[in-house]
Formats: C-alpha cells, structure tokens, sequence
C-alpha cells in the first residue's frame, strides 16, 4: 500500500492551480506519482483521478480505460481540453467529496490533447461521459470542483453534507 494520501474536500491542494510536468527531467518522479495514483484508482474503484487528490499540484490525470472508451489511452500528462456542442447534463461524483452524487451540466464533447509516459503526445475526441470525464479530472488541474459548477440551489442543499466531509476527513489529507 501506498504511503500517499488521498486528499479530501477542504484540503488547500484541491485548489492550487497545478503546474505543468517536464516529462523529460522528471521522469521518476511521474512514474511512481503514476503507479500510486493507479493503485488509489483501483482500490477505490474510481472512473478518474488527477494528481492534486493524490497530493500533488502537477497537471496530470488518470482514466480507468475499463469503464471509458479512451482508444487505449488512460494517462494524460499536461493535458489541453476544449469543449464543444451542446450542454448535457449527467451524474457526477468525485473520490475526493465521498457520498455526494450530483447532475452538473459540461459541454457534450470534449478534444484533449495531452502527453502519455513515453512523451508522445496524442489527441482525443470524445463525446458523452468520456468527454464529461475529462473535464472534471481536468478542472481538478485548476482547482475547480464538480460542486462548484452546481446551481445555488443545489449549491446550498449540499452545503451541510460538504461540511460534515471537512469535519470527519479535516483539513489534512489522510494515509490510504
Ligand atoms: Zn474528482
């Protein structure tokens, strides 16, 4: 088991904006950021995960290529999304906000360019929860938060629920 922590709702990490990697000079440390963040994913069956929750402000991000059409692709380094077509509206939660299941409206397809672990940079175009996908997991890059994108009314009635989250996991992080 991984000595890294996940980091929950009201760590300070969630919202730094993340710099980006040079995958050349810091190939070791992306390569065990990587197998930790994969781990984490797995034991906590997650659709996505980006490098913030696991600790760390670098812009990364990974999707479990088992629940999401991604055409072989599931690490995205210094990743770039733009978004198109109409808003759609889905059910979203976040390994970081345990138990809060809310619909959040994103732009129904989404390209993301990004660099694998090789260096090699590749392009996807996505439609659907793929695309819903990488925007969240990208947000997490800019310290945005899928309940930050809910309506106030929705905003408020999960005020209580995102304060309980503070109090129980505090403001650090905690071992996994
Ligand atoms: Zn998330």
């Amino acid at each position: 088991m991984s000595s890294r922590k996940l980091e929950y709702y009201g760590s300070s990490i969630l919202r730094n904006r993340s710099r980006k990697i040079d995958i050349s000079s810091e190939r070791d440390f992306i390569h065990s950021l990587l197998l930790d963040m994969l781990e984490v994913l797995k034991l906590q069956k997650g659709l996505g995960l980006a490098a913030p929750q696991a600790g760390e402000n670098v812009r990364v991000f990974i999707l479990n290529p088992e629940e999401l059409n991604l055409k072989g692709h599931s690490v995205f380094i210094n990743p770039s999304v733009t978004t198109s077509g109409p808003l759609d509206k889905d059910e979203e939660g976040c390994l970081s906000i345990p138990g809060i299941f809310e619909y959040v409206r994103r732009p129904f397809s989404a390209a993301v360019t990004a660099y694998d672990l090789s260096g090699e940079q590749f392009t996807l175009e996505l439609d659907d929860y793929a695309a819903r996908a990488v925007q969240h997991e990208n947000d997490h890059l800019d310290g945005i938060l899928f309940v930050d994108r809910l309506t106030p009314i929705r905003k408020r009635l999960i005020k209580k629920q995102l304060s309980e989250i503070k109090r129980e996991y505090g403001p650090d992080s905690r071992i996994l």
